[in-house]
């Protein structure tokens, strides 16, 4: 029987994964709010263009869901505010 040390694997095990998730068109996706746990489509989402970054907040309770930001040739992403993200 192997342990759980033994059947642990890293993150590259997960890239077919990733992929479905993060290369899918993604304003049909289904977010979770992780503040009030309310569910719906990206699109819904109220974006602010205007800084220097993109935040993303759920309209029923305006928190913070997601924020992108372009630093130094590449997109960072922090999804804190994802409870749970369903791909289409
Ligand atoms: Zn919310």
């Amino acid at each position: 029987m192997a342990t759980t040390e033994e059947m642990r694997l890293d993150g590259n095990a997960v890239a077919g994964l990733l992929g479905e998730v993060f290369a899918a068109e993604m304003t049909a996706a289904v977010v979770r709010c992780a503040h009030c746990g309310t569910a719906g489509a990206v699109a819904t989402a109220q974006v602010y263009a205007h800084g220097p970054g993109v935040v993303l907040r759920f309209p029923g309770c305006t928190g913070v869901v997601m924020r992108f930001a372009r630093v130094r040739g590449h997109v960072v992403a922090d999804l804190h505010g994802v409870g749970m993200l369903s791909a289409p």
